[in-house]
Order: structure tokens, then C-alpha cells, then sequence
């Protein structure tokens, strides 16, 4: 057991103050669905923890405007349980709804579900020394790079790591071009979604662009009136309370059988949530069928780098895109 301080400031400029105020070691807290793991692991080792769930205006969810905004503290199955997220927006609802275990949903923020740790087995399992890990003893190398990589990635992967970005909530928010609100000790800035994660390169500890003392506060998804053309397939090893082998969110804009737009992210073999952009290019402007939504699915992992056990990926990463762009494409006709 190691000794921590806890206090739990009330607006989101006293978080921040608090973090700036601890010397070394400070962490934010709201769900805890990570965190608390990750302590228990003997990988996180905070010397302060700064509770935010008090924070009041940082549980809404509005639908009202051009944008949906969710407030970083709205629970998993609060935002998936709204009716205009519900009923018009299944991408956004399938990624909240295949993560994880209801429990966990009902505890776990939309804003802390961003920053989930991989599950790298060697990250997790070796804080004990018994693995290297760049991630978590940055230059001591890396146990999974030519060891059990079956649930690696084999996009983005560097020589340093190739650990799997674990999320399918940021996946689906990728897809859907969102943005993420920070309040920091510079004060406010947004950026898209697909700069808040780094690639691993030479410095996999940093997994992601926050700089100390920065809290993500809201997540802004653009009103889209084509938005029920989407969906987040998910494939994994049993059908419930697991992480994905391959996912991909797609939306589709369609004129008749011929793809005008396609917004495609994949889950589950990427080192961060990853935008298929070959894929997107294969599809715009084509007739989607079976045989070219395979061929869309397959450009998306021209670039693949597969280990020695996970080369599997690329065929049913293929195929996940592939059967989500006939779902959606299917939906896009009701
Ligand atoms: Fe660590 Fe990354 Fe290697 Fe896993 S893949 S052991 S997280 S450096």
C-alpha cells in the first residue's frame, strides 16, 4: 500500500490549480475504472489524487445545437441512453455499448474512457521487472516485440512497441471527426480527436498529446443528418466483456448504390484509434458491393506490420470493414 493525498475540488479551475500546486506525481480521478487497476498493478503510483467528479457542468449532455456535447463526467450508458444519440446515432451508440461490462459502464466517464491504458499483457503483467516494457520503464525494451503478440497491432507499430490502442468509444468519436475540449494551466484549447493520441515511435510513455495538469472537459461530435448510416462492428474472442481483436466505425454518405463519403476507424490493431484513410479513398465515388468492400477493407492495411502471431489481423480487420460498410449501407436505405 502506498500512501496517496485525495481532495475533490468543486470547478474545474481549482483541479487545475491543485495539479499545478502537487510537486510530482499528481493524478485526476472520475471514474476510476482504469486508474484503480492500474494502482493495484503497481503501475500507477500517485502521490496525489485529484477527484473531479465533483465538478458540477461536466456531466451534461446537449443535443440541442450543431454539435452534440458531452460533458467529460457523463457516464458510458448516460450518453449511449439518450434519445437523439440513441435513435440517431448507432455508431456512437454500439462503440458505448460493446465496451466494457454494464457496471463498468455506469462508472467509467466519456472523458476518462479517452485516456484507457493499453492491455498490452507484458505492460500490465510486469511492473515486477519480470517484462520489459518501454511504455512502462521507458528504454527498457519491449517482451511483446517477438514474444505472445496475438492481440498486438500491426498498424503504427514502431520498433520501441506495438501495443494496442484498447478503446472502441474513441474509435467511433474518430469516425465521427470529434473534438475534445481541454482546461489546462494555459487555459482552454480543443483539439481534434485524432491529435490527442501519438504514435509510439521511439517514446511509447507518451501515449497521448495532454500536457501535466490538463483535463479533457467535453467532447463535441458534429450534428450529422446521415449520421444513422454507421455503425461500430466489433470482433472479438466471446461476445461480451471483451476487447476487440479488430473493429471498425464506419459512416457512409450514399447517392443510390455509390459511396459520395465514407468515414472509416479501426479498433483492435492500431496503436491508436486509427483513421483508414486508404480505405476511405478505395470507396469514395465506387459502388459498394461484397467483393469492394473487401477491397476498401483490404487498402487499409496496405501498410501492415505483423508480428509472429498476429498476421491474422490483417484478413479479419479486412473483413470487419467490409461488414460494416453493408451495415451501414443497409441502414442507409431505411
Ligand atoms: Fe510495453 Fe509496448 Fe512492448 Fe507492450 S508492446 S511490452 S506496452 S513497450
Amino acid at each position: 500500500m502506498r500512501p496517496f493525498s485525495y481532495i475533490r475540488p468543486t470547478t474545474t479551475e481549482e483541479a487545475v490549480d491543485a495539479f499545478a500546486r502537487a510537486e510530482t506525481g499528481a493524478c485526476f480521478i472520475a471514474g476510476g475504472t482504469t486508474l484503480y487497476d492500474l494502482m493495484k498493478l503497481n503501475i500507477e503510483r500517485p502521490a496525489h489524487l485529484i477527484d473531479v467528479t465533483a465538478i458540477e457542468g461536466l456531466n451534461t449532455i446537449d443535443t440541442s445545437g450543431d454539435r452534440l456535447r458531452f460533458g467529460a463526467l457523463a457516464p458510458m450508458s448516460a450518453v449511449a441512453a439518450d434519445p437523439v444519440v440513441a435513435g440517431d446515432y448507432p455508431v456512437l451508440v454500439e462503440a458505448l455499448s460493446k465496451a466494457a461490462s454494464q457496471q463498468l459502464r455506469n462508472m467509467a466517464t466519456v472523458g476518462g474512457n479517452l485516456l484507457q491504458r493499453t492491455r498490452c499483457m507484458y505492460f500490465r503483467n510486469g511492473a515486477d521487472g519480470v517484462y520489459p516494457c518501454n511504455k512502462r520503464e521507458p528504454g527498457s525494451g519491449c517482451a511483446a516485440i517477438g514474444g505472445l503478440d496475438r492481440g498486438q497491432a500491426v498498424l503504427g507499430v514502431s520498433a520501441s512497441c506495438n501495443a494496442v490502442s484498447p478503446g472502441d468509444w474513441p474509435v467511433a468519436l474518430t469516425a465521427m471527426d470529434a473534438s475534445v475540449e481541454i482546461a489546462g494551466p494555459a487555459g482552454q484549447r480543443r483539439v481534434p480527436i485524432a491529435e490527442l493520441y501519438r504514435l509510439p515511435g521511439e517514446t511509447p510513455h507518451l501515449e497521448f498529446t495532454l500536457v501535466p495538469g490538463e483535463l479533457i472537459t467535453a467532447i463535441e461530435v458534429p450534428r450529422s443528418g446521415t449520421a444513422r448510416a454507421s455503425t461500430y462492428h466489433k470482433i472479438r474472442d466471446r461476445e461480451s466483456y471483451a476487447f476487440a481483436l479488430a473493429s471498425a466505425a464506419v459512416a457512409l454518405e450514399m447517392q443510390g448504390d455509390y459511396v459520395t463519403r465514407a468515414r472509416i476507424a479501426l479498433g483492435g490493431v492500431a496503436t491508436r484509434p486509427w483513421r483508414a484513410a486508404e480505405a476511405e479513398a478505395a470507396l469514395t465515388g465506387q459502388r459498394l458491393t461484397p467483393e469492394s468492400a473487401v477491397e476498401a477493407g483490404r487498402a487499409a492495411f496496405r501498410t501492415a506490420q505483423p508480428g509472429r502471431h498476429n498476421g491474422f489481423k490483417l484478413e479479419l480487420g479486412a473483413r470487419t470493414i467490409a461488414d460494416a460498410l453493408l451495415i451501414a449501407a443497409e441502414r442507409s436505405r431505411s
